[in-house]
């Protein structure tokens, strides 16, 4: 079967099978666990933006692309009192979490507030040091805007909404053609499909991308409505001809099987993400304000991190952004104007459904790529010393995205050997 694959995740060196045995028997089971809880099922978007790069598309009216947002008596006491304040310029995040730490310098600087004062910018050695890990690569929504809406997650799950044509279509050709790098020759650039010549760095971005791409496809096709037919009813399932159709060599000029080799590609990366920030994730609160479920989620989150940080076949990026500094910064801020342009392009989905997913899932990416590349003040070394703690700072929305885009990611490869096993 095209979807047998072996071998090692290109650029990676992973290989595919360690990391499905990892994904399906250690990290999925954690990860269902874990995203069932109020603190990561509830997130806070804006998906009435407006798109900042064109104008004359329509917003679908499929049934299938509705988002329920939450009523305010739908959410845990502490998501409320939060809604409550929207708009005012109190951040009821970091009261909250400060008040659950004892640490005098916390208290300073506020756990998580987006705000860092001067005082933390003195905990850098170097200033490029403070703009890298303050810099984040995707444009996250405006916590104060009265459009902000709580959308309970395990109530708009991602699945088929018939969001297809037109729409989709640019969205995925304006991220490809745009905003994914091309190997340029004199005559201009050449075809998507062809990335040999780029650096490993322009090489893992597509890489990244296309293994989203591959995720929210394997989702659609594995969670498929079937219409109900005079013979038989319709409802949700794996529909294995969907999957086919869009991986299958002879459907996709033979690019089929290395689109589903870039999803463990960015699960690996991500994976590597959430282990380097262990040591600052182990220190979180996680408060929701129910004391009780607080204490699992803080139980449960060791032990995943445990799994995380016990997996030694990582995605490496000390490798990126080697070689000339100056060539070096140049790329690392190009890769990362490129990424916040996807992001912002996330704002021009057509269907809510897809859009409250797809943001989620590029926040996440961002995340991981901010805690990826933010040196020494995140990790091992900067827990060791107390006062650098700070140095380093994720938001709630930050953590709730992370996590619950690994968690689509761990799932497309579960749904993946689903289908294996059923074509086989
Ligand atoms: P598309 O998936 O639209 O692909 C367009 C072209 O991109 C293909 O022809 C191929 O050349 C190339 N391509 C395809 N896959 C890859 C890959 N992995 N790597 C590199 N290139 C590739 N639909 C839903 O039903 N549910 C959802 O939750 C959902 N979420 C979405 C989120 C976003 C951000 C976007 C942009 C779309 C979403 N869609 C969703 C739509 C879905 O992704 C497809 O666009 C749609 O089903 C049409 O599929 P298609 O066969 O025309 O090819």
């Amino acid at each position: 079967c095209f979807c047998k694959l072996s071998g090692t995740v290109d650029d990676c060196g992973c290989k595919v099978e360690r990391a499905d045995y990892f994904n399906n028997l250690k990290v999925q089971p954690l990860l269902n666990n874990l995203l069932n809880k109020d603190y990561f099922r509830y997130f806070k978007v804006n998906l009435k933006k407006t798109c900042p790069f064109w104008h004359d598309d329509s917003q679908c009216s499929l049934r299938d692309c509705a988002v329920d947002t939450c009523n305010m008596d739908e959410l845990p006491t502490w998501f409320k009192e939060d809604k409550e304040h929207v708009g005012s310029k109190e951040d009821k995040y970091s009261q909250k979490a400060n008040s659950e730490h004892s640490c005098e310098e916390e208290r300073k600087l506020g756990a998580l507030d987006k705000t860092i004062s001067d005082e933390s910018k003195q905990a850098f050695k170097d200033w490029s040091d403070f703009d890298d890990a303050q810099t984040t690569f995707c444009e996250i929504d405006d916590e104060l805007s009265t459009e902000m809406e709580y959308v309970d997650l395990l109530l708009n799950p991602e699945r088929y909404t018939g969001y297809k044509g037109r729409s989709p279509h640019r969205i995925w050709n304006s991220i490809y053609e745009e905003n994914c790098f091309k190997p340029q020759t004199s005559y201009g650039y050449v075809s998507s499909t062809r990335r040999t010549g780029l650096c490993l760095e322009k090489r893992a971005f597509y890489r990244m991308i296309s293994g989203l791409h591959t995720s929210i496809n394997i989702h659609l096709s594995a969670k498929y409505l079937f219409p109900s037919t005079l013979y038989k009813a319709g409802g949700w399932g794996m529909n294995v001809e969907e999957f086919k159709r869009r991986f299958d060599p002879e459907t996709t000029s033979g690019q089929g099987p290395q689109w589903l080799k870039n999803l463990y590609f960015t699960y690996l990366v991500e994976l590597r993400a959430i282990a380097k920030a262990a040591p600052y994730l182990e220190k979180e609160s996680f408060y929701t304000g129910n004391e009780t479920q607080d204490t699992i989620v803080r139980k449960d989150m060791k032990t995943l991190l445990d799994v995380v940080k016990s997996f030694n076949d990582h995605f490496d990026e000390s490798k990126l952004f080697q070689g000339d500094p100056i060539e070096a910064k140049k790329l690392k801020e190009e890769f990362r104007n490129h990424f916040r342009n996807i992001s912002r392009i996330m704002d021009c989905v057509g269907c809510d459904k897809c859009k409250l997913w797809g943001k989620l899932q590029v926040q996440g990416m961002g995340t991981a790529l901010k805690i990826l590349f933010s040196g020494n003040s995140i990790g091992p070394d900067s827990v060791v010393n107390a006062n650098q703690k700070n140095s380093f700072q994720l938001r709630r929305t930050e953590i709730v995205s992370l996590i619950n885009a690994f968690g689509r990611l761990s799932e497309s490869i579960k749904e993946l050997n689903l289908f294996r096993n059923m074509m086989s």
